[in-house]
């Protein structure tokens, strides 16, 4: 298989950390309902390509999002497969306390929460005004903490907001802080629609840590809906982040666009990460033949350049 030529470019990190979010991020923005055996083989099968954390699904309730109904299953067979203690953390998202209870009966290790940097993101998807949001997040993390668990804070809308539009980064730095003061182990800054660009990138993280929140903090989420996310993601680079969350064959597509790309495809962010010498332990030829395979099951091409130009 062809891989690119490897220069490295030394103002950036030796090492970074993908973060795989298809079997949660994706699958939930895809239309269709994948079957739980299909899933248990996806997330088994991206372990094995060597991405470091894989997220496999979030315990909402079924009716929000059909297409992770079955969590509590899928996290059982992933335990009977030796999967869940298995030294890969596989994440589970947990939007309230009795998504937490689920967790913790289940055995998971690591946990997310989620939030909003707007108020009208925060109505419409959490149900909740952008205060309130914290109240509810408060005792998920203070408890997941407790207990020992890994958490995550996702906010999403750091770089624009479908319905009010720009978002200045000085609320979204204050939203970041504010989760991590919470006791949240690590935030990741989600470009939900795709709009941000360099400048803007390399803005906020230096608004960040103006005000004391370190990229070693930090993780990137962006998505790739108006071609940007591999350069906001050297710009992060360059800013001193080192995980990016990204979804197998660009998984998930675009919720508020359709038939635009959503997130950021794992394949071409390991592309380019490997032509920079940037060590991340993902083989991307496996990655690439999984991504392809499940672009079979759901019955539609992978939006990846990558998974395009190499699959066979
Ligand atoms: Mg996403």
């Amino acid at each position: 298989m062809r891989s690119p030529q490897v220069v490295r470019d030394p103002s950036l990190p030796a090492e970074v950390t993908i973060w795989e979010v298809g079997p949660r991020d994706g699958l939930q923005n895809e239309s269709r309902v994948v079957p739980l055996a299909v899933k248990v083989e996806l997330v088994s099968r991206l372990v094995a390509t060597g991405l470091p954390v894989v997220e496999a699904t979030s315990f909402v309730h079924p009716a929000w999002v059909p297409q992770l109904a079955d969590a509590d299953e899928l996290i059982d067979r992933l335990a009977a497969d030796g999967l869940l203690a298995g030294g890969t953390p596989l994440p589970v998202l947990v939007p309230n306390e009795r998504g937490l209870d689920r967790a913790l009966r289940a055995g998971v290790t690591h946990v997310a929460v989620f939030l909003s940097a707007t108020e009208t993101f925060a109505r419409r998807n959490l149900n909740c005004g952008l205060d309130e949001q914290y109240t509810m997040a408060d005792p998920v993390v203070m408890r997941a903490k407790a207990a020992g668990l890994h958490v995550r804070a996702y906010l999403s809308m750091c770089f624009g907001d479908p319905w009010e539009g720009d978002v200045p980064v000085e609320q979204v730095a204050a939203a970041g802080r504010r989760l991590l003061a919470m006791g949240a182990d690590q935030l990741s800054l989600g470009d939900t629609i795709g709009v941000g660009t360099v400048g803007h990138v390399t803005a906020l993280l230096r608004t960040l840590a103006a005000g004391g929140t370190g990229p070693e903090q930090l993780a990137m989420h962006f998505h790739d809906t108006y071609g940007q996310a591999l350069a906001n993601t050297v710009a992060a680079m360059r800013a001193g982040v080192t995980t990016f969350d990204a979804s197998a064959g660009g998984l998930g597509g675009c919720p508020f666009a359709q038939s635009a790309t959503g997130n950021l495809a794992s394949e071409d962010l390991v592309w380019m990460l490997d032509g920079l010498g940037v060590r991340t332990g993902v083989d991307l030829g496996a990655l690439v033949a999984t991504s392809d395979w499940f672009a079979g099951q759901l019955g539609r091409p992978s939006p990846s350049r990558v998974v395009q130009a190499l699959a066979d």
